[in-house]
Parts: structure tokens; sequence; C-alpha cells
């Protein structure tokens, strides 16, 4: 009877220690997955926007993907049009919603910190833009921020000082009557802070001052070997900064 009592306890404990083996083995192999996981995608540890809240299986959506990240093109959202009503889009357009798209998009900020940023632009151009806009995530290239100008009441004045990244704005040029390629969504402006747009002796955003002299060195500036321009060239922009007379160093746009 001792014996039996014995073989019981014997075999109980056998039982115990193969299911902590189990849970320890199971736990590793986890962990494991996890690792292979965070070096796979992004080496540091980032919020997670990487799930689209909406299909994207519908009319008129176009992806690109870098990594897990997807860069979407769809029609404007009606909860986006409000935003841009009377703002970029004033009544007197003559550019209608449903020639333009609505574009997310991932960038680094000047942290190095990934972003999730929105754009509006014209969708003859609207690939072009998610194949740009990726390769300078892949570069670990950093804007500033990229948000809609309707964030600051489609002021570009207030958008530049903000150091914003922006595309669609119906207005017309800069000291001007004439319709800006801008207002058309077929050009953008990228980190206009550090590249100022200077014509007849005024800078805009005038905050700019310091970033007039191109010889000089320093962060973020665009110039003809930087990367933003080339990439944008490679897919037929021009660049402001590239013009004769006026100089527009954010802007590159799609004759
Ligand atoms: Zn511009």
């Amino acid at each position: 009877m001792k014996n039996t009592f014995c073989y019981v306890m014997l075999f109980l404990l056998g039982l115990t220690m193969m299911a902590s083996c189990g849970e320890k083995s199971e736990h590793q192999a986890t962990e494991n997955v996890e690792q292979k996981q965070t070096t796979e995608t992004v080496e540091e540890k980032q919020e997670d926007f990487r799930l689209p809240a909406f299909s994207i299986d519908g009319d008129g959506f176009d992806t690109v993907r870098y990594k897990d990240y997807v860069f979407i093109s769809q029609p404007i959202p009606d909860a986006v049009k409000a935003r841009m009503q009377g703002k970029s889009m004033p009544d007197n357009a003559t550019i209608g919603f449903d020639e333009l798209r609505y574009l997310t998009l991932y960038h680094y900020d000047y942290e190095g910190n990934i972003q999730q940023g929105e754009m509006v632009c014209n969708q003859v151009i609207a690939h072009d833009l998610l194949c740009i806009f990726r390769a300078l995530f892949a570069e670990v290239y950093p804007i500033y921020s990229i948000r809609l100008v309707d964030d600051f009441d489609a002021d570009d004045e207030a958008s530049m000082q903000a150091n914003n990244t922006s595309c669609f704005n119906y207005r017309t040029v800069v000291g001007s009557r004439r319709i800006s390629k801008h207002a058309m969504g077929l050009a953008v402006d990228v980190n206009p802070l550090q590249n100022p747009c200077i014509k007849h002796g005024r800078v805009h955003p005038e905050t700019a001052k310091e970033y007039i002299d191109r010889t000089q060195d320093f962060p973020h500036k665009i110039d003809r070997d930087d990367y933003c321009k080339k990439i944008f060239t490679s897919y037929g922009f021009s660049w402001g900064g590239g013009w004769a007379g006026s100089k527009d160093y954010q802007h590159f746009e799609k004759r």
C-alpha cells in the first residue's frame, strides 16, 4: 500500500514537471518569434500604424507597401471633404473632388520617429507620390510633418512656418493672381522652413531668412544632390530650386 502511494506521488510529480517544461518551451518559442519579428520590421520600437482601419479593396484604391507599412491612395473620404470644404477647396474651385486622391503616407520626423501623414493630390500623380514617399521612407529621409493645409485653415504661410509638407491647396501663386500648380494638386512642398521660396526679394515663409544662403551647410537643406530632389525628378517632377530667376527650394511639380 505504501509503495502504491509512492508510485502515485511520483506519477503526479512527473505530470507536473512535464506540464511546466511544456509551458517553458512554448514560452521560449514565442520569445524567439517576437525577436525575429522585431529585427525584421523596424529596429526601434514604434507605435503600430500598420493596419489600416478601413478596407483597401474598394474602387479607386491603390496601395504600395514597404515592409508592413501600406501607403494608400483612395478617393477623398466624406470626412476629409468636410475638412477641405471652404478651406483648401473653396466654392469657386475649378477642380472637383473626383479629380483628387487622399493619400496615407509614412515618414520619419526630425527626431527619427515614424509618423503617419496625410496628403491630398491630383489623381494623375497619386501613384507617383505613393512610390516617392515610399522611397523616402525606405531611405529614412526626415520630413518634419505631412498634414493637410486645412489644419492651418488653408493658410499657406502658416503651413510653411509650421514646416509642413503638403500638396493640394486651391490658391494662387504666391505674389500673383495666377492659379498655382498646388490648386490642381500637381505640386508638393517639402520641409518648407529650411527650403523657402525666394521671389522678388521676398522670402516665403518669412520666418525662413536664416536659410536663404544656400552656400551654407545645414540639416534638411534640399539641394541638387539631395535624395528627395533626385527621387522627385526621377519621376518627372520639376524642382523649383533649379529654376532660373525665382527659387522655390521646397517645390516639386509635374507639368
Ligand atoms: Zn510649392
